[in-house]
């Protein structure tokens, strides 16, 4: 398949399999944990000499951790009688902002992360230095065109940056992506609106796969599951395209992939909603890294959804109604106050209306807003 997604292999790592790549890293951890033969005296010496403040000089205001710019004081501190071509660049610069608003960086600004305040800290721990942990980052599904427009390219949009011990597998992987169509409920219920069924789709379709390096990874946990890849492989041997190999998600060690980092594979379920994921980054687990293995895999960073609103008052959608005889749209989203009282009257419906649960992540919701109330 790579020679049909050749432009992606720029931006992509040699393939690697993690691994046996960090392997040859091992040994060297090894001796950084055996003790150094240096009195404590020479030992203090070598920390102060390579100290970063080593790196100062004394005009040099302090590093606050303040990461916006105000341009105004940034020119001031650039005297006017500099030789420095590049310091007068500089100061221009700056001066030119002035008049405008100054943006910081605007890198990662939409990516918030999500803070556990309650992590779980009993059970197997990792080994700092000896096992990974690997980065990968999970997109929204998408279409290739716009519907409306079809010349545009639909941008492609992170949803999760998702944090995965080496030891873990695949199916571990699999259960911590939250997307909207696993937690939808696909049960008609505009004739018993307040029997609520907890059963989500993910729990009622639960076959999907990952597709790397010419494999797909089948969830095979529940013994009704379906071999989602089979259709697609099929179609691709008529086109001479593969071959391609199945195994199981659940048996497979994230570590043991071979894989190219920067490189786009898929992520399929509930038949037919594509991700796309990106292998970002692996390292091994750091001392100050969570170290219980309960608490992984788990999502770094995530893009907050667009969540629609009640088209009546403004709060969250909980219903989510089509083909109704009474509302200007063919989908009309409701809170669960004004679904009730405008499509029931006396507990009977009212009118011809489907009526569906609307989805909404609450778990990890609330943890995005714990984020955003220590930022603010
Ligand atoms: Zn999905
Ligand atoms: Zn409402």
């Amino acid at each position: 398949m790579e020679h049909i997604y050749q432009s992606y292999t720029a931006n992509a790592s040699a393939k690697l399999n993690i691994a046996e790549y960090f392997s040859q890293y091992q040994g060297a951890n090894e001796q950084l944990r055996t003790t150094i033969p240096m009195s404590k005296e020479k030992l203090a010496e070598l920390y102060e000499s390579i100290s970063i403040d080593q790196l100062g000089i004394e005009e040099e205001s302090a590093v606050t951790g303040h990461r916006r710019v105000t341009p105004k004081l940034e020119a001031k501190k650039i005297t006017n009688d500099t030789n420095l071509q590049t310091l007068a660049k500089l100061k221009d610069k700056y001066m030119d902002y002035l008049p405008k608003v100054f943006r910081p960086s605007l890198k990662y600004q939409s990516e918030l992360i999500v803070n556990y305040n309650d992590p779980i800290t009993s059970g197997a721990k990792a080994v700092p230095g000896k096992d990974l942990i690997i980065f990968l980052r999970v997109y929204d599904p998408f279409d290739y065109f716009k519907k409306e427009h079809p010349q545009r390219r639909q941008r492609i949009s992170l949803m999760h940056v998702i944090g995965v011990l080496g030891c873990q597998t695949l199916a571990d992987l699999r259960d911590k992506i939250h997307c909207i169509s696993d937690t939808s409920v696909t049960l008609e219920s505009s004739n018993n609106p307040h029997e609520y069924t907890e059963v989500s789709n993910k729990e009622l379709y639960k076959s999907s796969f990952f597709y790397i390096e010419n494999t797909f990874y089948n969830d095979m946990r529940d013994p009704q599951n379906h071999d989602n890849s089979l259709p697609i492989r099929e179609w691709a041997e008529k086109r001479n395209l593969g071959p391609f190999k199945t195994e199981k998600m659940e048996d497979v060690r994230i570590d043991s992939l071979v894989v190219k980092f920067g490189y786009p594979w898929v992520y399929q379920h509930q038949g037919n909603c594509e991700h796309l994921i990106v292998f970002s980054d692996a390292r091994f687990v750091a001392r100050d890294d969570d170290l219980a293995i309960a608490n992984y895999p788990r999502v770094y960073r995530a893009k907050p959804s667009k969540q629609p609103s009640c088209m009546i008052c403004e709060r969250i959608v909980q219903w989510i109604t089509f083909d109704s005889d009474r509302v200007p749209h063919d989908s009309f989203f409701f809170c669960d106050k004004c679904f009730l009282s405008f499509n029931y009257k006396d507990n009977k419906k009212i009118g011809n209306f489907k009526a569906y649960r609307y989805p909404y992540d609450t778990e990890l919701m609330k943890k995005v807003h714990n984020c955003l109330k220590e930022n603010k």
